[in-house]
């Protein structure tokens, strides 16, 4: 057996260049190859995983079907991969921190100091190896959050110099990607940030094996020259990532220039012929080819941040490929949608869907879009909260149980039609307590939910605290308001459906995690044909 390989994504000039997008796309191709890749993430925030944080500071947390809450780059890697990550594929400097005290409380390090280097340089490299064992995969790319320079990702880039010098240069290789900036007031593409970028990764003892450039404009054969030569990497390691009209075009782009080739060779892999992409190509031809448009209103109350729905953003793109269909996804702020102007703000759309959530700011905007969209027979889509907030509805209009509301709103409410879940009521830590990852769902065969996964039992993943209160099943299902899909282990509603409307499903799980290129999710593929008509 070869030794595991390891691919270091870094980043310099600014963040936001799209690291994950790069680490995906080259495991795409790597994976295309016959390659078994994955991916990690280091992240250098303190926090232990990105659970506790509010989707404003970092964008939607993401959850793997073991159950982690983990940074949202991991979404990619699953989209573009279309294998499941896990817990270890996300490490946070919290996570690191909270290793080597709990061993040094035990005593694991007795009589010594306890330091950055090289305890905790140590924990990161356990951690990125983990990754590597298990004679899994072949190769591992762990992308280093955050930007070279950073004080807090200092410990991780000391960690790959380690790395690249216990394990040699053709098992550990350096992959950083910059900035080139164009100037259009003299018409030039600027090198000079990624020279310093680059001088600031070699102060730390690394020298990047690959450059890719981020870059509005394409980049010609001189300044790649020019960047090969003041950076000290072969011309051909010097890779330029233009702007592109969809992420999923990245790897063909990497492709076309062969950085996989250029891993490959740098590894001392064998390189066989080209991969086809076939099934990615054909996406992209019905992603750019679309036969039906139509528009779709998101309501949350994250939406000044598409980063907070990027799953559900990228479900839509997944699912509208395959229905060869345009969707103009619009994000409706729930705390502007009021009882006057509702049926103003939400008549253009072929089908809403309300997003997940926490606390009461815009929840009554969404309940409102709930009930705008079953009386008016609109498709309807309630993802967690938004489920939530459709029984609320359904509960307080159809039932008329008067105040009817979930107990994380309002704990005093008449009828807790949305409970706190039992074995929630003893918890009072806020990280990694919630029910979370994957669930069994049983599903009606009678329902349009069976008609979409066209089978019976699914696992789908959860984030969720509070959940549909059974001692009212009755009263709904007798109403219109059927529970469809429930967790054999628990009794636990996790899917309802109004028959009678076009089509109105509500889950208590997220759908959107487990949406990839290959394999849209089933649920938003029908919601989307319900929406074309
Ligand atoms: N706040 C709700 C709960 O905890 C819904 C969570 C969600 O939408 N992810 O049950």
């Amino acid at each position: 057996m070869t030794d595991v390989k390891y691919v270091f994504v870094t980043g310099g000039v600014t963040s936001s260049l799209g690291k994950g997008i790069i680490s995906a796309s080259l495991a795409k191709l790597l994976q295309a190859r016959g390659y078994s890749v994955t991916i990690q993430k280091l992240d250098p925030y303190i926090n232990v995983d990105p659970g506790t944080l509010n989707p404003y500071e970092h964008g939607e947390c993401y959850v793997t079907l073991d159950g982690a809450e983990t940074d949202l780059d991991l979404g990619h890697y699953e989209r573009f991969l279309n294998v499941p990550t896990s817990q270890a594929n996300n490490v946070t400097t919290g996570r690191i921190y909270q290793s080597v005290i709990n061993k040094e409380r035990k005593g694991d390090y007795l009589g010594k100091t306890v330091q950055v280097i090289p305890h905790i340089t140590d924990e990161i490299k356990r951690r990125i190896k983990l990754v590597g064992s298990g004679d899994k995969f072949d190769i591992v790319i762990t992308e280093i959050g955050g930007t070279v320079g950073d004080i807090e990702s200092l410990p991780y880039i000391e960690s790959v110099r380690q790395l690249k010098w216990e394990l040699g240069a053709q098992n550990c290789i350096v992959i950083h990607l910059t900035l080139v900036p164009y100037l259009s007031s003299t018409g030039e593409s600027k090198t000079k940030p990624t020279q310093h970028s680059v001088k600031e990764l070699l102060e730390t003892g690394i020298q990047p094996d690959v450059l890719v450039l981020r870059t509005e404009r394409h980049l010609n054969e001189d300044i790649k020259r020019k960047v090969a030569l003041f950076c000290n990497v072969e011309e051909k390691a010097v890779i330029e990532s233009v702007d592109v009209s969809t992420i999923y075009e990245v790897p063909i782009k990497m492709l076309e220039q062969g950085l996989d080739r250029t891993v490959l060779k740098k590894m001392g892999l064998p390189i066989e012929t080209e991969p086809p992409l076939t099934e990615w190509r054909e996406f992209l031809t019905k992603l750019k080819n679309p036969k039906h448009s139509i528009k779709i209103g998101l309501v949350g109350k994250y939406v000044e941040l598409p980063d907070a729905y990027k799953s559900i953003a990228e479900s839509f793109i997944h699912s509208g490929a395959l229905n060869e269909c345009a969707i103009d996804v619009e994000y409706i702020h729930s705390e502007e949608i009021t009882e006057n102007n509702v049926t103003d703000r939400l008549s253009g759309f072929n089908g809403v869907l309300v997003a997940p959530g926490f606390g009461s700011r815009g929840i009554d905007g969404k309940i409102l879009t709930a009930k705008y969209a079953r009386e008016n027979n609109i498709p309807f889509f309630g993802i967690c909260l938004g489920m939530q907030c459709a029984v609320i509805e359904f509960a307080r209009n159809v039932l008329h149980f008067e105040g009817a509301h979930s107990t994380e709103i309002n704990h005093k409410t008449k009828y807790p039609v949305i409970d706190l879940m039992e074995e929630q009521k003893s918890v009072i830590d806020k990280g990694g307590t919630m029910r979370l990852g994957g669930y069994r769902c049983i599903i009606d065969k009678n329902s349009k939910t069976f008609e979409a996964y066209r089978k019976t039992e699914i696992i789908e993943r959860h984030r969720h605290r509070y959940e549909f209160n059974n001692k009212y099943y009755d009263d709904f299902k007798n109403r219109g308001m059927v529970p469809v899909g429930i967790n054999p282990e628990s009794g636990l509603v996790e899917i309802i459906e109004i028959p009678d409307h076009k089509w109105f499903v509500g889950v208590q799980f997220h759908p959107e995690y487990s949406s990839t290129v290959i394999n849209p999710h089933p649920l938003f593929v029908s919601f989307v044909k319900a929406c074309i008509g």
